[in-house]
């Protein structure tokens, strides 16, 4: 099937002299951010013009992304908002720092949670339906096995450039948890967005 180089608009949009974001073109093994169960899922905080959570799922070989600007939540009753962002490279998902303020999606970036997933669908006659699949469908449904996110989500698409991310009813459903405020900080390093700032000062002084 022939098809474009789905990183195309990702490397257009940004100039690698500039940006510290990884350029991508090595995916593969790298790719995997060091979870080798199965395919991986991220939510990057990122404070640009304003703060919001970057939600990414690995489909193909690339990070499938969805802008949430008030991050998930683990209460099926909440409904959050999803705008669809271009594909990102699968090295994106280890990915921590500061884009200068000049540049697209300038602001400061860490992970706030990450972690392997596991498609949810099958069709009528029990075979998963490949998420590439379910994304041109506009419905996805996975379960994340991440550290402040666990359980079914579910990914509808409600208008052309609009979708809800949504907590499934299960087990790890929790109208009381909030991790978004409470659960603030980066799982790959423990920095907070102030943190992560200081260093890349110091990096740049050093
Ligand atoms: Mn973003």
């Amino acid at each position: 099937m022939a098809r474009g180089n789905p990183l195309k608009e990702y490397m257009e949009k940004r100039d690698f002299s500039r940006t510290p974001e990884p350029e991508g073109g090595s995916a593969g093994e790298e790719g995997s951010g060091g979870y080798r169960d199965g395919p991986i899922f991220v939510v990057h905080k990122h404070d640009a013009s304003n703060l919001h959570y970057d939600f990414r799922l690995e489909v193909e070989g690339a990070l499938k992304s969805w802008a949430v600007p008030k991050g998930p939540s683990t209460d099926p009753s909440e409904k959050r908002l999803a705008l669809p962002t271009e594909d990102h490279p699968l090295e994106y998902a280890g990915f921590e720092g500061v884009i200068p303020e000049d540049e697209y999606g300038g602001g400061t970036v860490l992970v706030w949670d990450a972690g392997p997933y596991e498609n949810l669908k099958t069709d009528d006659d029990g075979e998963p339906v490949p998420l590439s699949d379910q994304v041109s469908q506009g419905h996805l449904t996975v379960w994340l096995r991440g550290e402040k996110l666990t359980g079914g989500y579910a990914l509808t698409q409600t208008g052309e450039e609009r979708w809800i991310l949504v907590k499934m009813e299960d087990g790890e459903a929790d109208a009381r948890r909030n991790p978004v405020s409470t659960e603030p900080d980066s799982v790959l390093t423990g920095r907070s967005l102030e943190g992560v700032e200081k260093e890349a000062e110091k990096g740049e002084e050093g």
